[in-house]
């Protein structure tokens, strides 16, 4: 059997393993990646698009943001809808100018996997790792396709119920919510561009609509906890987005339906994010709903963070790493805490009888006015939706000046 050797060892190449690899190779450390998927399913995957500004804004000081920036978009503005008005949230403006750049979560992917590959990176795709057990000195040793891989840290990008939190002794599990409804997701062509988010609160469920590429929108609409697609048929998807968010006239409207699901909608927080030499960044520490368009964001502050403390920790700074899970579970509640409060603002309570939603919308509706306001309350708000301010991150080395950086080898 081969047994290969490395510093750290990454497990899953989305947004979050992406990024702590190229950090890391510019630190100027032996990183190995391990994807399961082949690289053209790993680069087709539709999920987020909407990136707050300090991860794009850390993202272009890398050099990682070129197309991003040249071929997305940049959104201020959202529109709640509820009761017959429509409010428009100017965050933009409210948060004192951080605003949303658009960019498919696939695009992104596949950006970063280029550049990878073209700075010398390299990346096993189609090779999931089967397991993680420690060896003799409580080292992590992984089992690969390829065969042994023996590293001084293994951490886990490897999304929801990945094989690393599975090698820590509790799962790497923590509270959690199974939110009591679910959400349709739909990728659907449209006649127009979507100009700006826009949420509905309705009596008969929320829907959104989410700006992807100026030929195709992200969808959503509220559906029972527990909903199966199969009720769904094209016509009613596109009928009930449009009756609840309101749309035709300047808005588009939703024509092939492009990719369809239910997404079980659910908040969790792993209670730690480090065990010994294994540790977790984005979605295998914590999920959240998109409500807020949050995950790819929290998954990139995450990599930004512990590409600081992992050459810390290799030159013997024992607190780096728990620091690291220090700041990231607060942030990771801070961004539960907002997106829990933006889903009870679109939803109503469940099981709230017909003769009682009026009541619950019209009190809806007094707290979309406050938070499209000028204020305290529409600023918070407005920096929190839009990521006002900076990533946490280590200093940022241009590929050309890594040669420049010490070299650390897998000795450590
Ligand atoms: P992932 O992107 O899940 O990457 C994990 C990788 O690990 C995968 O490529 C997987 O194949 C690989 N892997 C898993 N197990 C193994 C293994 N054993 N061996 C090797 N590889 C493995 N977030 C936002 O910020 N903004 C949005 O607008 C937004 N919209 C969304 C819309 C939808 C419909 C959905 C579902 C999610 C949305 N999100 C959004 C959330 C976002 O997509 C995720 O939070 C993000 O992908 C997390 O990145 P990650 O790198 O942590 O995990």
């Amino acid at each position: 059997m081969t047994i290969r050797s490395t510093t750290v060892a990454v497990v899953g190449a989305g947004p979050a393993g992406l990024v702590l690899a190229h950090l890391l190779r510019r630190a100027g450390l032996d990183v190995t990646v391990h994807e399961r998927l082949t690289r053209s399913a790993l680069e087709g995957a539709a999920r987020a698009g909407v990136l707050e500004h300090r991860v794009v804004e850390y993202l272009r000081r890398l050099g990682l943001a070129d197309r991003l920036t040249a071929e997305g978009e940049r959104h201020g503005r959202c529109e709640i809808s509820c009761l017959g008005e429509e409010v428009t949230v100017d965050y933009g403006a409210l948060s004192g100018g951080a605003r949303h750049w658009v960019y498919p979560q696939q695009l992104l992917v596949r950006d970063l996997v280029d550049r990878y590959l073209a700075d010398g990176g390299t990346i096993a795709f189609g090779s999931p790792v089967e397991a993680v057990v420690p060896d003799a000195a409580g080292r992590p040793v992984l089992r690969t396709p390829d065969g042994e891989l023996r590293a001084a840290y293994a951490v886990g990008c490897d999304g929801a119920h990945g094989v690393v939190a599975a090698a820590f002794p509790d799962g790497a599990e923590g509270p959690g919510r199974r939110y009591p409804y679910d959400w349709l997701t739909v990728l659907a062509r449209i006649d127009r561009p979507v100009a700006a988010v826009r949420y509905a609160v309705h009596a008969d469920g929320f829907a959104g609509m989410m700006p992807r590429t100026a030929d195709v929108g992200r969808f959503y609409l509220e559906v029972p906890a527990g909903e199966r697609l199969e009720g769904w048929d094209a016509d009613r998807i596109r009928a009930a987005l449009v009756h609840r968010l309101g749309l035709g006239g300047a808005a588009p409207v939703p024509g092939e339906l492009l990719e369809t699901g239910v997404l079980r909608m659910r908040g969790r927080v792993a209670r730690r994010m480090r065990h010994g030499r294994l540790l977790l960044a984005g979605d295998a520490a914590h999920t959240v709903t998109p409500s807020g368009a949050k995950g790819l964001n929290s998954a990139v502050a995450d990599a930004a963070d512990l590409a600081g403390a992992l050459p810390a920790a290799l030159d013997g700074d024992d607190g780096a790493l728990d620091g690291y899970q220090r700041r990231r579970l607060e942030a990771a509640w801070r961004t539960q805490e907002f997106s829990d409060r933006l889903l009870d603002l679109l939803h109503l309570p469940a099981g709230l009888p017909p003769e009682q939603r009026e009541f619950a919308l019209r009190l809806r509706l007094e707290r979309i006015r406050r938070i499209a306001a000028p204020g305290p309350e529409g600023a918070a708000f407005a920096r929190d939706y839009a990521g006002a301010g900076e990533l946490a991150g280590p200093g940022v080395w241009p590929p050309a000046q890594r040669s420049a950086v010490a070299s650390r080898t897998t000795a450590r």
